[in-house]
């Protein structure tokens, strides 16, 4: 039970009026006319075998939230953005709306020149690709953009956007909030200090995703339904209502309606002081002591390996993704080609 809920909160990412199944459907009113979000199945796929590679047997709550900190980008780095499609001006107008994360913290976003935004090919690595041609609004998590997408693919998308984008400020929100998972961050309302858990109207959810994505109540819960404190999110001030990576679900999402103190009645447009915050926290200047803290964890997880009593191939699996997990210049197909290779 516990891999399942470890796992929700890896699957959250967009989808806008279309199914699971890729059929274009109707889509259902989920709130102000927001995507839910979720990955194309082959790489949420990918995000589960990883984690249960990585953390084989019932890792402890804290050990869960040192995984998620392994899937920051190192503090200083400048990730290199490219788009598989859309005009330089698209292209630009999602490179300024995304730079205002790092207006905080120790993390640049190079997105080329302002007339001409990279295009992704394969002369160079990118760490965010971009594309608009995929079903739904989603993101990759973090690391996960180099480590389980492959850099022929998108590590996000925006449906359509190259045809009909989103007016303001919806277009800003939709690409702070994405750019939020690709920088390592999850939904606000997961937040173990928040507890909408239990604000949740789960019958109505389950109903309601029914009919789109089309997803069964163990498909809801496993990806609605939140983890409590296991120190995955950053929560340095508490929950935050005004968080960019609050999910805005309508008011029948909660049993309380209005009154539920997960529920907005607006979206959010911009950066909270707590994303400014969280930002700074994720990505500190001292380089020096972010990597103690990550050799740290890396140390901690792989005690957590040695102690569980694995086959011999799956501890030297997990020990190997940890470690590969840990390196900034991971050769992404590797980890992947190892995962489906177990899974095959
Ligand atoms: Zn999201």
């Amino acid at each position: 039970m516990k891999r399942a809920l470890a796992l929700s909160a890896l699957l959250l990412v967009v989808l806008e009026g279309a199914s699971a199944t890729g059929r274009l459907g109707p889509q259902p009113e989920l709130s102000h006319s927001l995507p839910l979000e979720y990955l194309p199945p082959n790489l949420q796929a990918l995000v589960e075998q990883h984690e249960a590679a990585a953390l084989p047997g019932e890792p402890a709550e804290h050990l869960q939230g040192l995984y998620e900190k392994l899937k920051r980008w190192r503090p200083g780095t400048t990730l290199q953005v490219c788009f598989f499609a859309g005009k330089p001006l698209l292209r630009s107008r999602i490179a300024n709306a995304a730079r205002e994360w790092t207006k905080h913290g120790n993390l640049k976003l190079e997105f080329g020149p302002s007339n001409a935004p990279y295009d992704c090919d394969s002369t160079r690595r990118y760490q965010i690709r971009i594309d608009f041609r995929y079903q739904g609004v989603w993101s990759m998590q973090g690391k996960g953009s180099v480590q389980l997408a492959a850099q022929a693919g998108p590590s996000m998308n925006f449906r359509g956007y190259h045809v009909a984008p989103p007016p303001e400020p919806e277009f800003s929100r939709q690409v702070l909030h994405e750019f939020g998972h690709a920088l390592g961050f999850h939904h606000e309302h997961q937040n173990y200090e928040g507890d909408c858990e239990s604000e949740f109207d789960w019958p109505e959810l389950e109903k309601r995703l029914a009919f789109d994505p089309g997803w069964s109540p163990d498909q809801v819960r496993a990806n609605i339904r939140r983890l409590n404190d296991d120190g995955r999110y950053q929560a340095v001030g508490g929950f935050d209502l005004a968080s960019i990576m609050v999910y805005p679900l309508g008011a029948w999402a909660f049993r309380r309606g209005e009154s539920s103190p997960c529920y907005v009645d607006e979206p959010n447009y911009v950066l909270s002081d707590q994303d400014e915050e969280t930002m700074r926290s994720a990505y500190p200047d001292d380089v020096a002591v972010a990597e103690a803290e990550r050799r740290d964890a890396l140390k901690d997880l792989r005690a957590h390996v040695e102690k569980q009593s694995l086959g011999k191939d799956s501890r030297a699996r997990s020990l190997e993704v940890l470690s590969m997990m840990a390196r900034e210049n991971v050769k992404a197909r590797r980890v992947v080609e190892k995962l489906v290779e177990v899974t095959n």
